[in-house]
């Protein structure tokens, strides 16, 4: 019905047309009548396309994308490989001279990520003409305002459509093909415009290695529909659904591609496409927006978002919508690649079922109310098809390139007014500049956070000379400084100036504002544990400097020549990476701070005897510490540093957590094994393998942890004859992914630490520990009453003579969102009753808050406790009650609380939203317990966050290093540790 309706539309037109260039003079094209019979039969409503894509012309030049695949794009039940989808572009330009295809980089599995380019034959012939003239505009210093307009005037926006960064998310990468084919070949009007007065550009998949895996899944369980499917563990190489969570740090290869792309065509819009939210949700959020963002920069979003939502409703799309989804606050996203380098930065939520699949959609009253924003809402029930989620996405990318082709100048004036205000920054808004003094105690960490800067493009110069100014660290009182030469000073009169405001501010979440979607509170300064001054007086400008070229390094080498070195303590994960270098040269360290040669040396302090100066040379300044000779050992007790075997736990469930230690990790080069929690139960004795074994925050609940995934049958994970990419080299693969640590692997893991391993758990892992009786006095409770989600958070070392505190000073902001807090109590674990009410203070009863309960047919406690002392005195009982005992080994010494957030409920917070404060107050952030030989290390924030928190690092790190000495600088044995879980 639907197609002879059609067709006979067409048969009245004029169809026929001669492209307008020499090179294609000879190309005709015609209706396609096969491809566009199958677009109607695969669209399940009319509603659901539109008149862009319900058909497609076939050119006698350019092969369309059904004859090079074997199917039309959107065809049920078939999805395409990277490589295919790649081809198929790299054949579109050697047919087109309309198109260019680019390599842009490999990812973490080696994979190519293509860039085609779109316009018509004349602009890609000149294509160095068009991103000079953004060039410029992105770096407005000393361009006249005529000479910025002339070049809009010659300038043509490029548009960057990025396909599918979420691989389960399928439709992407096929559309683009389709919208490739048409922007290059289709005659018609629209398209001219387009290609007269805009330059497209295409990255059909951004996570290319998720892409294959995902595919080889989805069309392997089409063959196989009996065979059990385990879901996409790993999406990409590390993150899965993170990936498009690094945009501080742009620790991903995806992250760092996009980024180095940008910087060399300076595109006027980025525009994600994702597939979660029926049927076609056009991004501009809910707010509160990112403080730092250009007014202009949110104008255009919805602009765009209601220019593109209007052109589908008018023709008579149902389900496409605005506003109601995401907030647009935390510059975490891939699209802070955009926004924060006066980019315009947008996303796509469409709809698809599974992959390719169709069948009934079912959705719940939420998606399908009527709401200001959602007036024409997607249906309760329909049947729904790739094909549907084809249509509506590349209708709309359609019309958001056509209304940036008709708007060229309006686009290109808007890019330059942001790159204007950014270098304006210093002076109108401020700051002027952040000041990272050369005299921080961590150059590693500083060096890190620099490195951070440069790779989101930022210029860093460097002082030449001293100065002083007046500045505050964020959160903090400002007062004068004194910098010494060789301080490096981030300019705020840069092109880049948002993204480093953004990323070192303070920023404040309020509770009244709408629900945030991630992180509230990312100030990187205070994550990383470096000194960041921000300046206000843009005199700071006129201090001599020099702009830095190449990568900021951290200082490293050894000085002085001497059979004694010390690298003093500074909790820098650096003196990790050097003590893996050289694993196996004998290092000490020193338990008490020390005095040598007219200088002081933090407890912690490593020292090397006797080593080959010039090998100790090479690895300190690879891994960038400072060795200084010594002319003596110092006379403090001293421990081994080790370099131990390390495991990180995944579970077969959800690998992005678990992903970020790994990146943090290889990216300091720290060997480790990746081990599956169901493995842990079969492996007979752990401690031969392992000293420590790390457990990120894998699962929500113990009951997950322990039992992992469920089915009837085995499920494999492992490489096939059609499934080659599922576990490449660095992941992990089994026959049978189901079952989680189990009561083998809670035991195995027991007899671990009990044997002198370490247990490091994080999060709500802790519970792995603290929830089944390894650590008898260490409770875990869910906070009541807290909202804190994703915050910076003020902390303070109360163990400074711990080893797992070497090198830090006592104040410490820490990464934390609202997980499990730590109880410490000094009798065992109290009765938790429902609610998980142990420790939350007296139970309901007779009395107030303050007063004893009075339970009734017995006498009062301290009755029947004097009773039962006959003539013994309570400390007399005390004397003789021997120690507590736990699976047979001796009961260690009271817990050791390391790190603790601030005591005052108004100075916790640092960045983001936080209601509650008194809930979390005072409360015991990093734990130490001691179970048999072993020790086990509890951690209620996480100290490796997105590659964000490199101040933590160090708390696990030394841990590790010093996993055998972890009592050393101990207080003396006296009453332990209880603690009031109120936190007040
Ligand atoms: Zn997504």
């Amino acid at each position: 019905m639907r197609l002879r309706t059609f067709l006979s539309c067409l048969t009245g037109l004029t169809v026929l047309a001669v492209l307008p260039l020499a090179a294609q003079q000879n190309c005709t094209v015609q209706p396609d009548t096969q491809y566009t019979s199958q677009i109607l039969k695969d669209t399940t409503l009319t509603e659901f396309d539109t008149s862009l894509t319900n058909h497609l012309n076939v050119s006698s030049c350019v092969e369309p994308p059904d004859k090079f695949l074997g199917h039309i794009v959107g065809a049920p039940n078939v999805l395409d490989k990277i490589e295919k989808i790649e081809a198929y572009m790299a054949q579109l330009a050697s047919q087109s001279p309309r198109v260019k295809v680019y390599d842009i980089g490999k990812s973490e599995e080696g994979r190519e990520t293509q860039l085609v380019v779109i316009s018509s034959a004349e602009t890609i012939a000149n294509l160095g003409k068009y991103t000079g003239i953004t060039a410029k505009l992105a770096d407005p210093h000393g361009l006249s305002k005529e000479a910025a307009e002339a070049l809009i005037a010659q300038g043509k926006p490029f548009y960057w459509a990025l396909g599918s960064i979420h691989s389960p998310e399928t439709g992407s990468p096929e559309m683009l093909m389709e919208l490739a084919y048409r922007v290059a070949t289709d005659p018609s009007p629209f398209y001219q415009n387009i290609r007269q007065h805009e330059i497209v550009m295409i990255t059909p998949a951004t996570q290319v290695d998720g892409r294959d895996r995902e595919v080889e899944l989805y069309n392997h369980h089409k063959a196989h529909p009996k065979e059990p499917q385990p879901g996409l563990i790993w999406w990409g190489h590390y993150v899965s659904h993170d990936d498009n969570r690094d945009g501080l740090t742009l620790s991903l290869r995806l992250s760092q591609i996009v980024m180095d792309t940008t910087m060399k065509w300076h595109p006027t819009v980025m525009h994600d496409l994702h597939e979660s939210v029926p049927y076609i949700y056009v991004m501009s959020g809910t707010g509160p927006y990112n403080p730092w963002l250009d007014p202009i920069e949110i104008n255009d979003w919805t602009q765009m978002a209601y220019y593109d939502v209007d052109h589908l409703n008018e023709q008579g799309v149902i389900g496409a919508w605005t506003h109601g989804f995401f907030d647009g606050w935390a510059p975490n996203y891939m699209l802070d690649a955009a926004w924060m380098h006066n980019i315009i930065g947008r996303f796509y939520e469409t709809y698809s079922i599974n992959g390719a699949d169709s069948g009934l959609s079912k959705l719940s009253s939420g998606e399908t109310s009527r709401e200001w924003y959602r007036p024409s809402p997607p249906l309760p029930k329909v049947y729904w098809s790739a094909r549907n989620n084809i249509n509506l996405q590349e209708s709309g990318v359609l019309y958001a390139m056509s209304n940036v082709a008709t708007n060229h100048e309006h686009f290109l004036r808007d890019f330059y007014l942001m790159s204007l205000h950014s270098i304006d920054m210093a002076k109108t808004e401020g700051p002027a500049a952040y000041v990272f003094p050369a005299n921080d105690p961590r150059p590693g960490l500083q060096a890190r956070l620099l490195q951070t800067l440069q790779r989101q493009k930022v210029e860093i110069s460097r002082a030449t000379g001293a100065f002083t100014a007046k500045g505050e660290i964020p959160g903090d009182k400002a007062k004068e400084w004194h910098f010494p030469a060789g301080s490096y000073v981030v300019r705020l009169d840069q092109p880049y100036s948002r993204e480093a405001a953004a990323l070192l501010g303070q920023e404040y979440y309020s509770p009244k504002s709408p629900r945030n979607y991630d992180d509230t509170g990312w100030t990187m300064g205070a994550l990383g544990n470096v000194e960041t001054v921000q300046v206000t007086d843009p005199k700071v400008l006129q201090v001599p400097m020099t702009a830095v070229k190449g990568t900021v390094e951290a200082p490293g080498g050894a000085r002085g020549a001497a059979h004694i070195f010390a690298i003093d303590a500074n909790a820098d994960p650096n003196i990790a990476m050097f003590r893996y270098a050289l694993a196996s040269t004998p290092m000490e360290v020193a338990e008490k701070s020390f005095e040598m040669a007219g200088r002081k040396f933090n407890a912690g302090t490593v020292i090397i005897r006797n080593s080959s100066a010039s090998a100790l040379n090479a690895a300190a300044e690879t891994a960038g510490v400072r060795l200084l000779g010594l002319a003596a050992v110092p006379k403090v007790p001293m421990h081994p540093l080790l370099a131990p075997r390390i495991a990180i736990v995944h579970n077969w469930s959800n690998t992005t957590n678990d992903g970020w230690f790994r990146v943090s990790f290889d990216e300091m080069k720290l060997p480790y094994d990746y081990v599956a929690l169901n493995k842990l139960g079969t492996i007979p004795d752990l401690r031969s393998k392992y000293d420590v074994i790390l457990l990120p925050p894998n699962d929500r609940s113990l009951a997950g942890i322990v039992n992992g995934v469920s089915g009837k049958q085995p499920i494999p994970w492992q490489n096939t004859a059609d499934m080659p990419n599922l576990a490449p080299p660095g992941l992990d693969s089994t026959p049978d992914i189901r079952g989680g640590l189990g009561l083998a692997g809670l035991q195995r893991l027991g007899e671990f630490v009990a044997q002198g391993g370490l247990l490091i758990a994080i999060g709500p892992d802790m519970a792995v520990a603290a929830d089944t009786g390894m650590t008898p006095d260490v409770t875990l409770r869910q906070p009541r009453g807290l909202d804190a989600p994703g915050i910076v958070a003020r902390a303070q070392i109360t163990d400074l003579d711990s080893p797992i505190a070497y090198g830090y000073s006592p104040d410490l902001d820490i990464y934390y969102s609202a997980g499990p807090l730590i109880s410490i109590s000094s009798g065992g674990r109290g009765f938790e009753g429902f609610g998980g009410g142990g420790n939350q203070g007296r139970a309901s009863g007779i009395g107030s808050v303050t007063s004893p309960d009075i339970l009734q047919t017995r006498p009062s406690d301290s009755v029947l406790l004097t009773k039962s002392l006959g003539k013994l005195t309570l400390k007399e009982a005390e004397k003789q009650t021997p120690a507590r005992r736990f699976d047979g080994g001796p009961a260690g010494p009271p817990p050791r609380v390391i790190v603790r957030l601030v005591k005052n409920p108004d100075d916790v917070l640092l960045s983001g939203l936080l209601t509650g404060a008194k809930e979390i107050a005072n409360q015991p952030m990093v734990v130490q317990t001691r179970h048999g030989e072993g020790y086990i290390v509890l951690f209620a924030t996480n100290p490796f966050r997105r590659n964000e928190t490199g101040g933590e690092f160090a708390l696990v790190l030394n841990a590790a290093m010093n996993y055998k000495n972890l009592n050393a600088g101990a207080k003396p044995k006296k009453t332990p540790v209880t603690d009031n879980p109120s936190g007040n």
